[in-house]
């Protein structure tokens, strides 16, 4: 207790740790909006390995890919970890409304989702506007039909969280007696393209075929179901498979004074399959690289290490627990982590861990995030990407940079996330607030487990 007291003391009177390192910070910020490596990495994951499922042979050819780019970004200590990771693999699909007149939809099966008899599934279709009239639905009310879950989602992530719920809905439609389920697509967009994301299917309920289809799809069986009897022949084909690998993959900046204390950073490799995973997550990958490089390409390497970490399966998760399980080790050297996983757009605020925001040594964070535009939040970050949650569980203090998202879910998981979308000097926001930061934070004594 005494040694905190005294250290208290101290900091009052030093000159704040990160007063000397302002001026480094703010010309790496002001390099990072002219650099292109992130827009160089991003199209490089997106072009030339596509799109890359954990458990497919694109994700071989993506954990290859980020071996050599480490390598040619000069990052050390490159490291592949593998870990056990069941798969799901998407086969042929066709969705077509054969009544009041014939018409293709744009669907996509749900990650996980039961394969259709090879003939498909012929079906009239039972419309509800919101998962809770499906809820509210008696049971056995659905009994063979296709149920569709048309309710709109609104702009943001709070708008996601609420209107996601509706993707892992099929069980309640099975409850009700429905042969298959479909849903409005989790989107903001007004594109047929469909988002696709995962299933989830309770224990103990029929497992029923299940499709996302586009938002104006919707509309139009929405409307026609208002009318009259509307058919649908729905096939999807996938198999499941039990013994596939995925990989988290890192390389390391090494600190010049204090190399075995970590900062943890970086975004997925893996993607959902019908588009190239640009903002989901190449963008979170070239963020973490490209500030990483930049900082490497001081004169001098900050006093701690910085990892860069690729995980290999977020969107059907397991990389979490497979890095928390594999690196519980180190733990108590992991000084703080977080994961870039919401897009390419700007930055607009900075959470810090639980208690850092007022501490001295942050002081010229505000100042040097200003320019920016990204204002630092008096609130602790509580959610640093789904990936950094297995660390942050075990203990290990997480930072959050909050992204605008209100064109992020008009692309997300559907074929329209490529590079296309991404808007570089938005990305570049992104590379020098996280250059800022990871820098400061890697060049000082900080410590966010509050042990002062
Ligand atoms: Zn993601």
């Amino acid at each position: 207790m005494r040694i905190v007291v005294l250290a208290a003391l101290a900091a009052s009177l030093v000159v704040p740790a990160f007063a000397g390192d302002a001026a480094t910070a703010a010309r790496l910020r002001d390099a990072a909006l002219n650099d292109s490596t992130a827009w160089d990495v991003l199209t490089s994951l997106s072009y030339e390995v596509g799109p890359r499922p954990a458990g497919s042979p694109a994700a071989a050819r993506a954990r290859d890919w980020a071996v050599a780019k480490l390598k040619e970004l000069g990052f050390s200590n490159i490291r592949v970890e593998p870990f056990a990771k069941p798969s799901w693999r998407r086969g042929a699909e066709d969705v077509e409304m054969t009544a009041p007149f014939p018409l293709k939809l744009a669907a996509v099966g749900l990650g996980g989702s039961k394969p259709t008899p090879k003939k498909g599934i012929a079906a009239d279709v039972v419309v509800v506007n919101s998962l809770a009239d499906l809820k509210a639905a008696q049971m056995g009310a659905f009994k063979g039909k296709i149920v569709l879950v048309d309710q709109p989602m609104k702009r943001g992530l709070g708008g996601y969280g609420e209107a996601v719920e509706a993707r892992y809905a099929e069980s309640e439609a099975a409850k009700r007696g429905a042969v298959a389920y479909l849903t409005r697509s989790i989107s903001t967009g007004t594109g047929r393209a469909p988002h696709t994301g995962h299933t989830h299917y309770d224990d103990g309920a029929a497992k029923i075929p299940a499709a996302a289809i586009g938002v104006p799809d919707a509309d139009l069986l929405a409307y026609l179901a208002a009318r009259g009897v509307v058919r649908l022949r729905l096939k999807l084909a996938s198999k499941e498979q039990p013994k596939t690998v995925a990989w988290n993959i890192s390389g390391e900046i090494l600190g010049s004074e204090k190399p075995d204390e970590v900062i943890v950073i970086g975004g997925h490799i893996d993607s959902w399959d019908p588009g190239l995973g640009s903002i989901d997550d190449a963008a979170g990958i070239a963020i973490a690289t490209a500030a990483a490089k930049m900082i490497a390409a001081l004169p001098q390497h900050p006093k701690r290490t910085i990892r860069v970490v690729l995980w290999g399966s977020e969107e059907t998760g397991g990389a979490a627990k497979a890095y928390a399980a594999a690196h519980a080790a180190e733990l108590a050297r992991i000084v703080v982590a977080s994961e870039s996983d919401l897009g390419s757009d700007r930055i607009l605020k900075l959470e810090l861990p639980e208690g850092a925001a007022g501490k001295l040594e942050f002081a010229s964070l505000a100042d040097l995030m200003k320019p920016l535009g990204i204002a630092v939040s008096p609130e602790a970050a509580k959610d640093a990407g789904s990936d950094v949650e297995g660390l942050q569980k075990a203990g290990v203090p997480v930072f959050s940079f909050v992204q605008d998202s209100s064109r992020y879910f008009d692309y997300h998981h559907s074929a329209d996330d490529t590079p296309a979308i991404v808007d570089q000097a938005q990305l570049n926001q992104n590379v020098a607030a996280w250059a800022v930061l990871v820098y400061l934070v890697a060049d000082s004594d900080a410590d966010f487990r509050g042990k002062h």
